[in-house]
């Protein structure tokens, strides 16, 4: 089983948007896919379609070791694809853990004994590099990075990558940059070819092929509680996460 954080400190970049669509598109493929969501938002708990106010266990039970992974394991309705949902409550949880015995390891500490019930784990982190993201980063073996392709891209990315520094040293040695994904290209303006191209000229082969397109139908079916393949399958932002989870499950999910 792979269990990839999908983080970015910065907000609004594709993190949410890529988990949605990276769960359901990996689900249609076959595969056993959770999506942690660990963002106090929630965005991917009413992304997939939960309604967040039904939500019994979430994953703020499952962090504070009031509920074993299978009570918060939620069905949905898009084939493959179980969610540990997030629920409001979970944005007190960064305090409440801050003085509390192995803070850093709950989450990883949570889904043990779940190998059996999925290939990969997809981790959806807030936008900070706080106690939530460390809990990700610790129970993760890949980091996934969404990067817009916007003024400032690249603005916190090196504090991003200290952090993942600081975690492989002291908490995490299992724990690699595993890919970069290009989020809300525009191949029609200079500026976005060329954050494209300097993330590229960084990162090299780290970045995925498939970049996602701005695509006004991405932003709507979240909405709908739908992922963008059982929105508008013809759309250009479906084609490009088909793309994308072609390439996640060459690099990562090959037997
Ligand atoms: P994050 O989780 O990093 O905060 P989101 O995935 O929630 O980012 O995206 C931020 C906003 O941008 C959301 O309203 C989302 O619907 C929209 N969005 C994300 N990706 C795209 C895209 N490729 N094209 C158009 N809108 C997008
Ligand atoms: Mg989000």
């Amino acid at each position: 089983m792979k269990i990839v954080a999908v983080a970015n400190q910065k907000g609004g970049v594709g993190k949410t948007t890529c988990c949605i669509n990276l769960a359901a598109e990996l689900g249609r493929a076959g595969h056993r896919v959770i999506l942690a969501d660990l963002d106090p938002q929630g965005n991917s708990t009413s992304g997939l379609g939960i309604d967040r106010g039904a939500v019994g266990r979430s994953v703020y039970d499952l962090l504070l070791g009031e509920a074993p992974i299978a009570d918060v394991l939620l069905e949905t309705a898009w084939p493959g694809v179980s969610l540990l949902p997030a629920t409001l409550d979970l944005a007190g949880a960064e305090v409440e853990l801050a003085g509390a015995m192995s803070r850093e390891t709950r989450l990883r500490r949570g889904f043990e004994g779940i190998d059996d019930r999925a290939d990969i784990i997809l981790i959806d982190c807030p936008p900070s590099l706080g106690l939530l993201t460390l809990n990700a980063f610790v129970a993760a073996s890949k980091l996934l990075v969404p990067i817009q392709c916007e003024y400032f891209a690249l603005e916190g990315v090196g504090q991003l990558m200290r952090t993942l520094e600081l975690v492989q040293n002291y908490l995490n040695a299992d724990l690699e940059l595993a890919g970069i994904v290009l989020t809300m290209q525009d191949q029609r303006t200079r500026l976005s070819r060329e954050v494209g191209d300097e993330v590229r000229r960084q990162f090299g082969s780290l970045v995925f092929e498939t970049a996602i397109p701005r695509n006004v139908r991405l932003s709507e079916a979240p909405s709908y509680g739908k992922p963008i393949a059982y929105y508008d399958a013809s759309c250009p932002g479906a084609a490009a996460f088909s793309g994308l989870a072609q390439e996640v499950k060459q690099r990562w999910l090959r037997p």
